[in-house]
C-alpha cells in the first residue's frame, strides 16, 4: 500500500479506502479556466490601483469575490470595500472574464471520467460555481457523465470552501462514507476543505502554483499529483475495487 493512503487511514482511523463515490472541484480541475480568472481580476485590480499578480488569483482560488475584493482593500488600502465598490468590481471581473474565456476541458480529464463511470463509481461535482447554466456546460463537455442529483454548487453551500461544508454535503448527497471517496482539487483551499471533511485527496497541480502551495495543506490526507493522467493511474494502480 502507498505511504499516503496508509497515513490518511491511520490519520483518519480507517482500515481501507473503499471507493464508491469520486468528489470533483470544477474550475481548474474539468475546464481549463483558472488562466482567464486570473487575468480578468488582474486587470480588474489593476485597473483600481491595487497592485495584483495572476499567482495572487490562484492562492484565492474558491474564496467568493467578494472576499477577495475585501482582502486586497485590506492590504493595500487600509480598509475593506464599500458594497458599492464590491458589487462594480465584480461585474467588471465577471465582464472581463466573459469576454477573453474560451471554454476548454483540463488535459486527460475525458478519460478519468470515464473509467470512473465504467466502473460504477458515482460521480459528483463540488463546485463554489452558481451559474445557472452549468448543468448544460457540462453535458456539452462531458455527455452522460453528470447529472442534477450530484452536483453541489454555491446554490447548496452556506459557507463555501475552505470551509469543509461543501464536501460534508457532498458525502451526504452520496450517502457514502469518507473512506468510500476521493476528491480532485486543484486548488490549496479547495484542498483545505476537502481534507477537513475526512476526504482522500488529489491535489493537481493544472495553474501555476509551486507544489509546496499545495503540498503545504495535504496534512497526511492525499496526493499532489501532476496531471490528470497520474490521477488516472493512481486510481487504477491503488484504489481501483477488483470485482
Ligand atoms: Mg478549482
Amino acid at each position: 500500500m502507498k505511504q499516503e493512503i496508509e497515513r490518511y487511514l491511520s490519520k483518519n482511523q480507517h482500515t481501507a479506502l473503499n471507493i464508491k463515490a469520486a468528489f470533483f472541484d470544477m474550475d481548474g480541475v474539468l475546464f481549463n479556466s483558472m488562466p482567464y480568472h486570473a487575468e480578468a481580476w488582474k486587470r480588474t485590480m489593476n485597473a483600481h490601483n491595487i497592485p495584483f499578480e495572476l499567482h495572487d488569483a490562484y492562492i484565492c482560488e474558491g474564496r467568493t469575490g467578494a472576499s477577495v475584493i475585501n482582502e486586497m482593500f485590506l492590504k493595500h488600502k487600509g480598509r475593506m470595500a464599500t458594497e458599492e465598490e464590491i458589487q462594480l468590481m465584480y461585474k467588471e471581473k465577471s465582464d472581463c472574464f466573459n469576454s477573453i474565456s474560451k471554454v476548454e476541458r483540463i488535459p486527460d480529464i475525458l478519460p478519468l471520467l470515464e473509467t470512473l463511470k465504467a466502473d460504477g463509481v458515482d460521480i459528483y461535482i463540488v463546485t463554489g460555481s452558481g451559474q445557472e447554466s452549468l448543468l448544460d456546460r457540462l453535458n456539452k463537455w462531458f455527455p452522460d457523465i453528470f447529472s442534477k442529483e450530484k452536483m453541489v454548487t454555491a446554490f447548496d453551500v452556506k459557507k463555501g470552501k475552505p470551509d469543509p461544508e461543501p464536501y460534508l454535503i457532498a458525502l451526504a448527497k452520496s450517502g457514502v462514507k469518507p473512506n468510500e471517496a476521493f476528491v480532485v482539487e486543484n486548488a490549496p483551499l479547495g484542498v483545505r476543505s476537502s481534507v477537513a471533511a475526512g476526504l482522500f485527496t488529489f491535489a493537481v497541480n493544472t495553474g501555476i502554483l509551486t507544489t509546496e502551495e499545495l503540498e503545504c495543506e495535504i496534512n497526511d490526507s492525499g496526493i499532489v499529483l501532476k496531471d490528470m493522467k497520474a490521477v488516472r493511474e493512481y486510481y487504477l494502480k491503488e484504489l481501483r475495487v477488483e470485482n
